[in-house]
């Protein structure tokens, strides 16, 4: 796993709605079997049409009251509620939880890198979504890599956002490291490494925030790890969720 390789992958289009985004990237990158793909899932919603006119929408009661609430656009707040499957915070920004059980600051829900007036969704099925670009990019090159599809998130206890996996495909999300032992022979009881997002966050490194214009990064070399999907913690299990639901909603 030495020598790994980080490739931003520049001079694509804006995107918009019908590109392919595997065809686009295959004709800037050589692939190898066993890369791994990241691309934003800002790219892949406006490819895919994931994107709403703010005048298109028309704000419910409740989009208004937390429109007020959170001075935002009661038009987006209503986009954000859209999105999401359950409310874990209202305020004083909107937390809250997606099919999928991927759980983000306004849903996800963005207003940068489209034209003004626009809001762009998270992929409604992100997981999907990684399987159908690694499928497209098999298609296109012949070659059997990984994917994910990611997005920058805000995080608890810490300043700063970090790129988290919302979709990944190829590989399992988590490297178990349960049952192995340590240097010094004791066993690892707990450590599971989330290794989608320890990708994703180095992959939105590489893409930047604002202007940059690399939506997709390519890793070589990452090798291979055994472990799990299950990424998501169950509703039982998330104990922070439980007690900002009890204290914010
Ligand atoms: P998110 O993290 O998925 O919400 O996406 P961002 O808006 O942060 O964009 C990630 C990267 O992709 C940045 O470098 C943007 O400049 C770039 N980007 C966003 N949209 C496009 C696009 O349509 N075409 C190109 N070439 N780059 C884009
Ligand atoms: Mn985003
Ligand atoms: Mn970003």
């Amino acid at each position: 796993m030495e020598n790994i390789t980080v490739m931003g992958v520049r001079d694509l289009p804006l995107i918009q709605k019908g590109d392919n985004i595997a065809a686009l990237v295959c004709g800037k990158v050589k692939f190898q079997d066993g890369d791994i793909l990241c691309v934003a899932s800002t790219i892949w919603s406006k490819s895919k049409g994931y994107t709403k006119r703010l005048a298109d929408i028309t704000p419910s009661e409740r989009a208004v009251r937390l429109g007020k609430l959170n001075g935002e656009d009661p038009r987006f707040v209503q986009a954000v509620l859209d999105a999401s499957t359950d409310i874990i915070m209202e305020h004083p920004f909107i937390l809250s939880e997606m099919s999928y059980g991927h759980i983000g600051v306004r849903a996800g829900v963005d207003q940068s890198n489209i034209d003004d007036g626009m809001v762009i969704f998270l992929p409604p099925d992100p997981m999907k979504a990684a399987a159908e670009l690694r499928d497209d990019v098999k298609r296109v090159s012949g070659k059997d890599i990984g994917t994910i599809i990611t997005d920058t998130c805000g995080r608890s206890f810490r300043r700063g956002q970090t790129g988290n996996a919302i979709g990944w495909s190829g590989f399992p999300a988590i490297r178990d490291f349960r049952g192995d032992t340590d240097l010094f022979g004791h066993v690892l009881k707990i450590t599971e490494e989330a290794v989608v997002d320890e990708i994703a966050g180095f992959s939105n490194f590489v893409m930047g925030e604002s202007n940059n214009g690399v939506p997709a990064v390519v890793f070589r070399n990452c090798g291979r790890w055994a472990g799990h999907d299950n990424l998501y913690f169950t509703s039982a299990e998330d104990i922070t969720k439980r007690v900002l639901k009890k204290e914010y909603s």
